[in-house]
């Protein structure tokens, strides 16, 4: 059984870029900043600050990503805080926090988060209607999963 979650019009999107993406996620922010304009933004460190500046208007910022800023922004995945994840991360180079950038995704995963990890991806996120609707998100149920996982101990 699931349950669901009602997203508002203004969803909370997650910027993330690795350092050879950040320009395309900067190129990508500006080419919808009219739509992202009706949302709330929040980034982490690095990211941040290029969309700040890019879109001249506040992102809410954390860490660096390689200093914990990517697991932040994990934890308002898993308390059901972030709505949207952009994540434009670099299939070419092997990351220092390669372990928290799988952690992220797999989150996504868990708690049924739409995210993009490419620019079509973004587009077709960007696009949808259902970023200017309330959306009936699921979120699954993993009552069943604690309870087997304690009867078996
Ligand atoms: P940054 O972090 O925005 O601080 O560069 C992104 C990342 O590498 O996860």
């Amino acid at each position: 059984m699931s349950v669901t979650k009602k997203l508002s019009t203004r969803k909370r999107i997650a910027l993330i870029a690795h350092d050879h993406k950040k320009e395309e996620m900067s190129q990508w922010a500006i080419f919808n900043k009219h739509v992202l304009a009706r949302h709330e933004l929040f980034a982490t460190g690095t990211t941040g600050k290029m969309v700040e500046e890019a879109l001249d208007r506040p992102v809410k910022k954390f860490l660096s990503g390689p200093l914990g800023g990517d697991q932040q922004i994990g934890s308002l995945i898993a308390t059901g805080d972030i709505d949207i994840v952009i994540f434009f991360w670099d299939p070419m180079e092997a990351q220092p926090h390669d372990t928290d950038v799988k952690a992220l995704l797999r989150l996504c995963a868990v708690w049924n988060i739409p995210m993009a990890c490419d620019r079509s991806t973004a587009d077709f996120i960007i696009t949808s209607p259902f970023m200017h609707e309330e959306y009936e998100a699921l979120i699954p149920d993993y009552n069943s999963y604690l309870k087997r996982n304690i009867s078996s101990k």
